[in-house]
């Protein structure tokens, strides 16, 4: 266990029991619990989070990892950013082992990183060579309809949504960011800020 955990490289723990489904109206309590479970590992079915910063995209992202690490199996935590800069700087032998052989890849933050079309090649193999066989998770703040100019390449896009999203749960997470929560009380000088000023001070952070 202190092994898959280690090799998971996980940037944080979270769990689903921390999560407060009560501040997140737009999200299903009963899908997100169901897929904590683990039935989407037997079934390779991928799971989109997408939605705006801080509406616990990756928390729920690692709390499933933890369910996965738990249960016995294999995980691979990553950013877009960081696999795309390993994609062109490792071996193929390497790649392998960390990006196919887990049972579960995590890429966190797809949309803060345009791909250079090498990089967009890697990424629709490993996407391919993933598909039907081993699920992933992906956390974005871009709709699909974007992911042409983030992979710079709209053909190539259509072909790697096409894969991901025949066996997959999107989650749109439409509501507010709990890292704001506590600046939006009624009254505090941040709840009536312009929105720009707070979209510029979130979009420090991920
Ligand atoms: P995102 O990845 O969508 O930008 P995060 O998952 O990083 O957002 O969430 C930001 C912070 O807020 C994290 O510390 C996370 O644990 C916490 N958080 C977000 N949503 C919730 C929630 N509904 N209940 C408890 N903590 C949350
Ligand atoms: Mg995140």
């Amino acid at each position: 266990m202190a092994r898959r955990i280690r090799a998971a490289h996980l940037p944080g723990t979270k769990s689903l029991e921390s999560f407060a489904f009560a501040f997140q109206p737009s999200l299903s309590e009963r899908l997100i619990q169901e897929l904590g479970t683990l039935g989407f590992l037997q079934t390779a079915t991928n799971i989109v989070l997408l939605g705006p910063p801080g509406v616990g995209k990756t928390h729920l992202a690692l709390a499933l990892t933890a369910r996965t690490l738990e249960a016995g199996y294999s995980a691979r935590f990553t950013t877009l950013r960081q696999l795309a800069d390993e994609l062109e700087t490792t071996s193929w032998r390497q790649q392998r082992r960390r990006y196919l052989t887990p049972r579960l890849l995590v890429i966190d933050e797809v949309g803060y990183l345009r791909l250079t079309p090498s990089q967009a090649q890697q990424l629709f193999d490993l996407v391919t060579a993933r598909y039907e066989q081993a699920p992933m998770i992906l956390t974005s703040n871009r709709s699909f309809a974007e992911w042409g100019t983030l992979l710079g390449d709209d053909v190539l896009a259509t072909a790697l949504l096409d894969r991901l999203l025949h066996h997959a749960e999107v989650i749109p997470i439409t509501g507010p960011s709990y890292r704001m929560k506590d600046r939006r009380l009624p009254g505090s000088p941040e709840a009536s800020a312009p929105a720009e000023t707070r979209s510029g001070k979130e979009g420090e952070s991920r």
